[in-house]
């Protein structure tokens, strides 16, 4: 069944001392809003965000624009939705015959599993989907992936180990278009030997797909990891260094995830975030809607 998002984000420490603080301080102060912005700032939400949020609720409270902290929190709500709102833009993967989905991001951060359940929900969508194994950095991606395929009947393009990434790929985008295919996911790695080594091997990916799409990857999807905080924020970085990022997908924001990632990189990015992990399952990875997100963590 698909629980809520409530009930998957309501371990996390943004939710958790959102409460406890409401709870212990009801009264409307400025020690209700400096513990506001304690308590959003070690949840993740980042010292910028955190504190432009702060600053304009603290201002808005001085003009008495609020009653009590009921009414503070329905402000601070407002808030967090209207950051979110502006990445909220949902992947739409028509239009192009297929539509090509390059996913990156480094190793551990839930890739290979994202994969798996965007090529089942495209299938229940009626979409023929093609994967193509091109992490052949490490042998596990490719089997992982095989496995997966095997078991969900969708075909799985792959080369021995140690093949070329960009020439397994290349012809996955072949065996889509011959087969009529909608949607190809292209799996990469999530690390080589050097950063100079991923680089050369995303644009060279990027190059050999040109040659029979001109427009093609449609999305260069980029999977981080909900629990690791600043450390996503900076992957997201250093990756739109090496490749155009189009959207992006939180993982793990169910787990020991803090829950204010997502708030810190639509500040600091603006990018889609096409998709969130809630949980391990195939109907876990929801769409992103900022709504959603922000009651999930509210009081
Ligand atoms: P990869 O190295 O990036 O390909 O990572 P995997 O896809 O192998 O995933 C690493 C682990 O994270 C696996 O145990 C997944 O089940 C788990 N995982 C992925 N997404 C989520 C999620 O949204 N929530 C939870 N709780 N676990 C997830």
């Amino acid at each position: 069944a698909k629980r809520s998002w409530r009930e998957r984000l309501s371990g996390s420490s943004f939710a958790k001392g959102l409460s406890s603080l409401f709870n212990r301080h009801p009264k409307l102060d400025d020690d209700l809003l400096d513990e506001l912005e304690t308590t959003l700032i070690t949840a993740d939400v980042g010292i910028e965000a955190s504190t432009s949020l702060v600053e304009d609720l603290r201002k808005r409270m001085h003009k008495r624009e609020f009653a009590d902290a009921t009414a503070l929190l329905a402000a601070l709500r407002q808030s967090l939705i209207s950051l979110l709102k502006p990445v909220e833009t949902p992947l739409a993967v028509t239009g192009r015959q297929p539509f090509v989905i390059l996913t990156v991001g480094i190793n551990g951060v839930g890739k290979t599993t994202t994969i798996g359940k965007l090529a089942r929900r495209y299938r229940d969508d009626g979409h023929q989907v093609i994967l193509a194994a091109g992490d052949t950095f490490r042998a596990a991606a490719v089997e992982q992936l095989k496995t997966w395929g095997e078991r969900n009947k969708v075909p799985v393009i792959s080369q021995g180990q140690d093949a070329d990434s960009a020439s397994v790929i290349f012809d996955a985008l072949q065996a889509a278009r011959s087969r009529g295919a909608d949607v190809l996911i292209a799996d990469t790695a999530g690390r080589l030997h050097t950063q100079g080594g991923l680089m050369d091997e995303l644009g060279k990916i990027a190059r050999v797909l040109k040659k029979l799409d001109a427009d093609a990857p449609h999305e260069v999807l980029m999977v981080i990891d909900g629990t690791t905080g600043q450390n996503a924020v900076n992957q997201v970085r250093q990756f739109r260094q090496i490749v155009g990022v189009t959207g992006l997908v939180v993982t793990k924001l169910d787990g020991t995830a803090k829950g204010g990632v997502v708030f810190a990189l639509a500040r600091e990015f603006g990018l889609p975030i096409r998709y969130v992990g809630l949980g391990e399952t195939a109907t876990d990875l929801r769409v992103f809607e900022a709504e959603a997100y922000v009651d999930g963590l509210l009081p």
